[in-house]
């Protein structure tokens, strides 16, 4: 059994030490270390997580519940515990920090025994209680593991409640170290991650059956897999001239679904890998009617069309998608269409290696084109003209644009490659992640009304501020949003608040500016919210090295 202070222990190390090939060897030990009923959760925490990312577990741990549990063990008032994350600049390093001062000690032991799967077993009961009461009994649990470990323990214990542990170990490093720990080759870790999505999962096998039994994993309904993403386009000309034929399909104005069949269990995913079978039924009862496979993977867009056929405004599709309670109601008010684009499993087969229009072929061979669903039109072509037609068509029709694939490109999960591009008209909006907000003025005094926004740096995983919005924010909006993001505080300091990075704003704007304002290094021009893109996850927001490339065409 191991204790949560060697996991402890060995964030420390890693946290003190910049280069990423000597984090790798640290982490490699640690789940060597480890036994192997302890590995899948080792290997969650050290990128930062308690679930895998296809589980739709989830800690509902906000930053005030968090403080309001330090704060109780700690014998200080919420204020006080605010003021310490204010002045560290860290959730864990305030955890520690007030728990040292603990007046009182209430410590099981000299030196705390508490077992990694116990912590682990804790944010589990934190993970399945919810309505009544349910704040109280986290705080409980929370409590229980602050009293049970040591001050610096239960920073790393804080962090981990919001599945932040700031020590810059994420998928590659945790990659290359189960490679180098259990002697199996990287391609074979990273194929296997990409199929089943489960770090933990993935180690596991490593070490039980090396590389033979990790090349054995595969898809499995029931866990989705990261979606295949799109890259933009500038121009119709360019995407035609790398690949020659080209497969064009509409850009549906509407939210991404993967569908997992396996008999007459239907099981939907968003595009955040959410569980939303629950909220969309009209999506599961036509995919019981139309698919004929036993078993299937697909992927579409779902959209809802107004009495003309146009499609209706991505909040109202969010609104289906987020609907928990009274679903049939608001099924009726806005039914939703299917469009399929993909099939990447059927009956037992893996399809992902397959080409597209293979695979599309396999999805044209079980669905039936029926009511609410359809396989999205396709064309296979070279032709500059025709492909600006079928353009000019979806948009006349109120879609976002076209797709441009490749016909011969496999699936590849969570990548945003050259296979997939897509063709919007005129300025992008740009998807980035609110890190910060101000409280506002007068008549908004009590709401935060101005946003920081924040591009992702892929390589370093860190946000980086590129400007704030306050237009195209009504007050519906604005006290929907103060309310989403007081529980994402993280530090408030006269009248600016830091947030947790959780939520997406799709940003129009009219230029990309050189700024030495903010860290990115550029800054926005009129910057307008579009969209509360709830549907994308902040690693999803548009990177750096987007900004850069939209600079340098403006330029042109
Ligand atoms: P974006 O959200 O701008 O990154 O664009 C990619 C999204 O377009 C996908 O995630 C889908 O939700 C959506 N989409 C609409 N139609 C298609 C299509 N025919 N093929 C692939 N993705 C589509």
């Amino acid at each position: 059994m191991t204790g949560f202070n060697e996991f402890a222990q060995v964030c420390r190390t890693i946290e003190n030490i910049p280069g990423s090939l000597e984090m790798t060897g640290h982490v490699a030990q640690l789940l060597q270390d480890v036994t192997c009923d302890e590995l899948p959760v080792v290997t969650h925490f050290i990128m930062g997580e308690v679930f895998p990312a296809w589980s739709s577990e989830d800690l509902g741990i906000g930053t005030s519940l968090l403080y309001a549990a330090l704060s109780k063990t700690a014998g200080i008032s919420i204020k006080e515990m605010e003021l310490l994350v204010r002045d560290t600049g860290d959730i864990g390093m305030a955890a520690t920090v007030a728990l040292s001062n603990k007046t009182f000690s209430s410590f099981l032991c000299e030196t705390p025994q508490l077992a990694i799967l116990e912590v682990f077993e804790r944010f589990k009961n934190i993970s399945k209680v919810s309505g009544k009461g349910s704040q109280a009994t986290k705080i409980k649990n929370l409590q229980y593991l602050f009293n049970s470990s040591s001050p610096e323990q239960a920073g790393y214990i804080a962090r981990l409640a919001i599945e932040d542990l700031r020590i810059g170990v994420g998928e590659g490093i945790v990659r290359d170290a189960i490679s180098k720990a259990f002697e199996v080759p990287v391609p074979d870790v990273e194929r296997a991650f990409m199929l089943t999505n489960d770090m933990g999962l993935v180690a596991v096998t490593a070490r039980r059956g090396g590389s033979g039994e990790v090349t054995k994993l595969g898809l499995e309904l029931k866990r989705p897999i990261k979606m295949m993403l799109a890259q933009v386009t500038p121009t119709i000309e360019s995407a035609i001239s790398e690949m020659e034929t080209v497969a064009i399909e509409w850009k549906f104005d509407g939210a991404r679904v993967q569908i997992h069949k396996d008999g007459d269990n239907i099981t939907l995913f968003s595009r955040r890998l959410e569980n939303v079978t629950r909220s969309l039924p009209d999506i599961v009862s036509a995919v019981k009617e139309h698919v004929s496979a036993d078993s299937a993977i697909l992927d579409g867009e779902a959209f809802a069309v107004d009495e003309s056929g146009r499609p209706r405004a991505f909040q109202e599709i969010l609104k289906r998608f987020r609907r928990k309670y009274d679903v049939e109601t608001t099924a009726r008010k806005i039914p939703l269409t299917l469009r399929l684009f993909d099939l990447v499993y059927l009956n037992g087969e893996d399809l992902i290696d397959k080409p597209l229009t293979d695979r599309r072929a396999a999805l044209l061979g079980c669905v039936e084109n029926a009511g609410t669903v359809k396989v999205d039109e396709q064309v296979l072509t070279g032709d500059i003209e025709e492909v600006n037609r079928i353009y000019n068509e979806a948009l006349e029709a109120g879609h976002e644009g076209i797709m441009i694939k490749n016909p011969n490109s496999p699936y590849s999960p969570g990548k945003r490659g050259k296979n997939w591009l897509k063709k919007k008209p005129v300025m992008e909006t740009l998807d980035l992640v609110v890190i910060g907000a101000e409280w506002g003025y007068g008549r908004r005094a009590n709401y935060m009304g101005s946003y920081t926004l924040a591009c992702h740096d892929p390589d370093t995983g860190r946000f980086l501020p590129l400007g704030k919005v306050g237009t195209g924010i009504n007050d519906e909006q604005l006290a929907e949003l103060t309310a989403t993001f007081s529980n994402l505080i993280v530090i408030e300091s006269g009248m600016g608040i830091e947030l947790k990075p959780e939520v997406v704003f799709e940003i129009a704007f009219e230029e990309i500016q050189k700024s030495t304002n903010y860290e990115s290094g550029f800054a926005l021009r009129f910057p307008r919210l579009v969209n509360i893109r709830d549907d994308k996850s902040p690693d999803e927001a548009d990177t750096i090295q987007r900004i850069e490339y939209i600079y340098s065409m403006q330029r042109k």
